[in-house]
């Protein structure tokens, strides 16, 4: 699976402690963040990962075109709601391209770990045949 990584400041030490303990499950698949979501990342957990612009400068929204060429299968975003972000749009353009192409996205650390634990089950869950039942 695509797997794309994002956290805004206040939620970066949250996403290092998360992906040092999903470390085992998320090195068997393709990873990529926002730039320094991206390089925290990987000098914390030594995940090999990809990594594009930094959020403000256009991270967000690179990401979200790979969402929309299909090339995402899930988005790990920790959202800060209490602090404004000067590319809030760009946020809300990522989250949106999530619901038009039914990609899940956890917005919070609770949801990431359910998502995560649910891989932990099936290392390649059809997630993409749900949205087709319906
Ligand atoms: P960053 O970007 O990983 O480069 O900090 C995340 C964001 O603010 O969207």
């Amino acid at each position: 699976m695509n797997i794309a990584l994002i956290a805004h400041d206040k939620k970066k030490q949250q996403m290092i402690n998360f992906t040092q303990k999903y470390k085992n499950i998320l090195v068997k698949h393709k990873l990529c963040a926002t730039g320094t979501t991206g390089r925290l990342i990987n000098e914390e957990t030594g995940l090999d990962i990809r990594r594009f612009l930094s959020g403000p400068l256009g991270g967000d929204q690179q990401i979200g075109s790979k969402i929309a060429c299909d090339e995402i299968d899930l988005v790990i975003f920790l959202r800060d709601p209490l602090t404004a972000q000067p590319h809030e749009p760009d946020i809300l353009a990522l989250i949106r391209l999530c619901d038009v192409h039914s990609i899940p996205v956890a917005t919070n650390i609770t949801t990431a770990e359910i998502l995560l634990e649910s891989l932990h089950k099936e290392e390649n869950p059809n997630w993409r045949g749900i949205k087709d039942k319906y």
